[in-house]
């Protein structure tokens, strides 16, 4: 025993489930929680089920009862737990149902119920982990690897496939930033709307209540923090329509990071990328549409191997016509071990540049036109840094390091992590210069 906060544990069934119930417990002994064998002696217990045959389901079921009437708080987890209906309908009062090989979502709903205890080593790192943003922001990983298979790109040979984190564990892990100080969760992975594929969308666990493994139902739950939620590195599947509506209604930032990388069905089937750019216009209209506020980004290669100047002036029409906020472009550059290497017809190198140079004055021209637009209007901003001359901020449209800022030049009364409500006075080409709008300087 530790002396901590202690676990009861009971584990039924085959060796599998056995493995389980290791690892559980391998996590609470490690995380400084103590076990113990009676439930009296227990602040809250565990029982790990077996739903194998139906003598297994009663024994189960008995056992629950067991634990509810002699401690009262229990945790549900083992392979009945794939049958939540059965064990709520039998048990209403359990506090949470998990199925099998879920230690991250039972760790959820255990720091829930009964917050670690406080161990001198483990809290040498930081509960939000060692991070490498400024403390108002923060990048949340949501998944590791990719599916897809883009012939530029080495990602999938050197990360594998696509490995989503579980649900709970990223809204653990957002919840101990939030209550760090962090304002603004980015999230990214390679593939940020292929979240949960791996996972068949599988139903996890955050604070006792089911959530899918999906990115809408992630954005949901991560939007009850009460904090700025970006989406970053969003691939163009028909299901990133489902999130417009969440952006519409505020419940995460109306921007979205979609990486079209070219407008040419040839270079993009290529590529091994989908979509034709008319598809492409259409649904930039219909994000619009349904989210008029929406700030759309996104990155093009230019000179990709094949690409003729009729292709390339292809996309610079499909630019103007798609009117992007913000735009990224790279010259095309080899990797090694990419498939693209192999396509015949590689630009020269000053020609790649050169078409890199024409796309990112193209888009100079769009960004001038639309800040332009915003002179006159409030918005809020998040402050990123002050200096000498002021204040450094950010809109709902602007993400750290990558997009323009909101400059409120001789304006020194606010720190890293505020929220202002601002007046726009003026633009250039990337940033926005404002004052403090006059009905108050704060704002959420
Ligand atoms: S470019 Fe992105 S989507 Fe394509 S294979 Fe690489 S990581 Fe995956």
């Amino acid at each position: 025993m530790s002396g901590g906060p202690s676990v009861g544990f009971v584990s039924l069934g085959c060796p599998k489930a056995a493995s389980d119930a290791e690892l559980i417990l391998t996590r609470l002994r490690a995380e400084g929680y103590g076990t113990v064998p009676a439930y009296a002696a227990a602040d809250l217990v565990i029982v790990n089920t077996c739903g194998f045959i139906d003598a297994a389901v009663t024994e189960s079921l008995e056992a629950i009862g067991e634990a509810l009437a002699e401690n009262g708080k229990v945790i549900v987890t083992g392979c009945l737990g794939a049958r939540k209906d059965l064990i709520w309908a039998a048990h209403p009062k359990v506090l949470a149902v998990t199925g099998p090989h879920a230690t991250e979502e039972v760790m959820t709903v255990v720091h829930h119920y009964l917050p670690p205890p406080h161990d001198p080593l483990a809290h040498l790192v930081p509960p939000q982990g060692v991070r490498l943003t400024p403390g108002h922001f923060a990048y949340l990983k949501i998944s590791e690897g990719c599916n897809h298979r883009c012939s530029f790109c080495v990602i999938p040979a050197l990360r594998g496939p696509l490995v989503s984190r579980p649900v709970g564990e990223v809204l653990g892990e957002a919840e101990r930033l939030v209550e760090a100080g962090v304002k603004e969760l980015l999230l990214v992975s390679q593939d940020t709307s292929a979240y949960g594929v791996d996972a068949k969308y599988r139903t996890g666990f955050w604070g006792g209540r089911p959530v899918k493994t999906r990115l809408k139902e992630l954005c949901a739950a991560l939007s009850g923090f009460g904090v700025w939620v970006r989406l970053h590195y969003v691939y163009p599947y028909p299901a990133v329509d489902d999130l417009i509506p969440l952006m519409a209604e505020g419940k995460i930032l109306p921007y979205l990071d979609v990486p079209f990388q070219h407008a040419n069905p040839r270079i993009l089937a290529a590529m091994r990328r989908p979509a034709a750019a008319e598809d492409m216009l259409e649904r930039i209209e219909g994000w619009r549409r349904d989210c008029p506020e929406i700030t759309l980004r996104s990155t093009f290669i230019t000179g990709f191997p094949g690409e003729t100047e009729a292709e390339f002036q292809e996309l610079l029409d499909f630019l103007m016509a798609a009117q992007l906020d913000r735009v990224g472009a790279f010259a095309y550059s080899p990797m090694e071990g990419a498939p693209a290497n192999a396509l015949p017809g590689l630009p020269s190198e000053e020609e790649r540049e050169d078409r890199r140079r024409r796309l990112m004055e193209a888009q100079a021209e769009i960004s001038a036109k639309k800040l332009a637009r915003k002179i006159g209007s409030e918005m809020t901003v998040l402050v990123d840094a002050v200096d000498e001359e002021g204040v450094m901020a950010r809109g709902k449209g602007d993400a750290p390091e990558v997009d323009g800022l909101v400059c409120l030049d001789g304006f020194f009364a606010a720190e890293p992590g505020d929220f202002l409500r601002v007046k726009i006075i003026d633009a250039d080409t990337h940033d926005l210069y404002a004052q403090i709008a006059e009905d108050g300087d704060r704002a959420t």
